[in-house]
């Protein structure tokens, strides 16, 4: 238990679907506390347990800044159910190190999943907290938010952390301002 390595594009685990949990059990609690950890260690808003190389459908979410832990939100398999509106927001990801863009979303979404104490539950959220929602569950689906952007500039990006391997850059230190 504890902190656990965040992966970082280009890594294989980050580009598959994440299989819907069966059993809230002690492991997946577990995974919930270490999810939770590494995220406010990193820090980031989100995190979801593809970027631990987990391929399970959980995500932890918490947009405040000022009072962690307050308006943290742990979800198992959640689901979009009901999505409106646009909004388009500057984005980075802890699994996508030095590179923020902009990336349109629904402004409103109804998300339904479940707790760790096995309890269906239902969110409604705006704006980032909207953002940060859809942002962790493309993670589920093997979606990072540059697949969301152009072509022309997720072929950039990915030419500079090819360079930064090829020259041996740690991609560790590297980190977007603000990471969902
Ligand atoms: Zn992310």
């Amino acid at each position: 238990m504890g902190l656990r390595k965040i992966l970082t594009y280009p890594a294989d685990e980050l580009k598959h679907p994440a299989q819907p949990v069966k059993n809230i059990d002690g492991t997946i609690n577990e995974l919930v506390t270490d999810l939770v950890d590494t995220m406010y260690a990193a820090p980031g808003l989100g995190l979801a347990a593809p970027q631990l190389g987990i391929a399970e459908r959980v995500i932890v979410v918490d947009i405040d800044d000022e009072e962690k832990g307050k308006h943290l939100i742990k979800l198992i398999n959640p689901v979009i159910v009901e999505a409106e509106g646009k909004i388009v927001w500057e984005e980075g990801c802890l699994s996508v190190v030095d590179y923020t863009a902009e990336v349109s979303r629904a402004k409103r979404v109804l998300v339904k999943g479940w707790t760790t104490d096995e309890q269906e539950i239902a969110i409604e959220a705006e704006d980032l907290l909207a953002v940060a929602l859809q942002h962790e569950i493309d993670h589920l689906e093997g979606k990072l938010f540059i697949d969301r952007i152009s072509r022309l500039k997720r072929d950039l990006y990915r030419r500079r952390v090819k360079k930064w391997l090829r020259d041996g850059v740690p991609l560790e230190a590297k980190k977007p301002a603000v990471s969902i």
